[in-house]
């Protein structure tokens, strides 16, 4: 047996993005969250070859301050949280300060910044793990962030990298599940030079609702009922699909918790439960629902990517769903669809 030896800091972060990085989606889902959380209203995306060669990711956002640029790079860094308390109360999309530092381990990655105090923008880049020094930049207030040649240091990952259009698809999905968490916020998707999605900032509910019929389908809306409802420090607001909308996969399927798309067992259980009598069995509901809640009523460091959530009262969130749901569906069965959204 060799002896035990403390594992350098390129290689800790490979290891690191192993679990978070796990295609090109992840990594446009990481860089879109960040410029989330930097308060962007503007976020553009320009992918090359499904990812592979190019994810680079601009945003007006609050941008970086020079001193912060390799920190930004570093792992375990990060400006949202600073104590076990923020963690029980986190509000921003990140908290674990490892993306960049994951992503920029394993692809040949830049970074532009310039925050609105700054007369210039700098640049970094890390290659293969390797930070160089920062240099002056052009760059409008705001952060960019290219990523190239994703895993070229990383065959085995590289193997597991799907046809472009595969790749481009899940980019492009997870494109329209944030577009539908941040409805304010205008996105822009490009492939290969040309312009594949624009989504404008929705300014009243029948923009938003425009959105939600780019990706649930134009017959949606006439198809869905409005729910909002309120009770015991849960608010739950969006679209539940008639049966009408149903569908044999359970692709329409949009649960937000404080505008984290999650899936959920509690939440995927209230639901199932509250459609059980208007759909036929094997059919999926579809729905667009956002709840909120004190964040520190769910914990969201389950699971690095954050896909998964934990209640800290599970039976409360499943009953309210539920009820909500139930109440709103009844509607249908009752067979008195006065008011579909439209
Ligand atoms: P986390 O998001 O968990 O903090 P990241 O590795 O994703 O960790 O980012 C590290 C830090 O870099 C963030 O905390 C933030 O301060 C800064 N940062 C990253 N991306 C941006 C961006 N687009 N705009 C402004 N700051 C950013
Ligand atoms: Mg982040």
């Amino acid at each position: 047996m060799a002896n035990i030896r403390a594992l350098p800091p390129e290689l800790i972060n490979q290891i690191a993005a192993g679990e978070v990085i796990e295609r090109p989606s992840s990594v446009v889902k990481e860089l879109v969250e960040n410029s989330l959380d930097a308060g962007a209203t503007r976020i553009e995306v320009d992918i090359e070859a499904g990812g592979a060669r190019l994810i680079r990711v601009r945003d007006d956002g609050g941008g970086i301050a020079l001193d912060d640029l390799p920190l930004a790079v570093a792992s375990h860094a990060t400006s949202k949280i600073g104590s076990f308390d923020d963690l029980e109360h986190v509000a921003s999309m990140g908290f674990r300060g490892e993306a960049l530092a994951s992503v920029s381990s394993v692809s040949r990655f830049a970074l532009v910044s310039r925050t609105a105090g700054q007369e210039a923008a700098f640049r970094i880049e890390v290659d293969g793990g390797r930070l160089q020094a920062a240099r002056p930049a052009q760059h409008p207030p705001g952060t960019s962030v290219e990523v190239r040649d994703l895993f070229y240091n990383v065959p085995a990952r590289k193997k597991f990298m799907r046809a472009e259009r595969t790749e481009f698809a899940h980019i492009d999905d997870l494109l329209k599940s944030l577009s539908l968490a941040r409805s304010s916020v205008e996105f822009r998707l490009s492939h290969n030079g040309k312009p594949v999605r624009v989504w404008k900032a929705a300014r009243d509910e029948q923009a938003v609702l425009q959105r939600v019929a780019e990706v649930l389908g134009a017959e949606f809306p006439q198809r869905s009922l409005r729910v909002e409802h309120a009770a015991a420090g849960l608010q739950l607001s969006g679209w539940v699909g008639l049966p009408t909308a149903s569908r044999a996969q359970a692709d329409a399927q949009y649960f937000y918790v404080n505008g984290r798309l999650v899936r959920d067992r509690i939440v995927a259980h209230a639901v199932r439960q509250a459609y059980a009598d208007v759909l036929f069995h094997g059919r999926h509901a579809a729905f667009v629902l956002y709840l909120e809640l004190d964040p520190a009523g769910v914990d969201v460091n389950v699971h690095p990517a954050k896909h998964e959530v934990r209640f800290r009262e599970q039976r409360l969130v499943h009953d309210f769903l539920f009820r909500t749901l139930h109440e709103a569906l009844a509607q249908t069965r009752a067979g008195q669809v006065a008011s579909p959204a439209h």
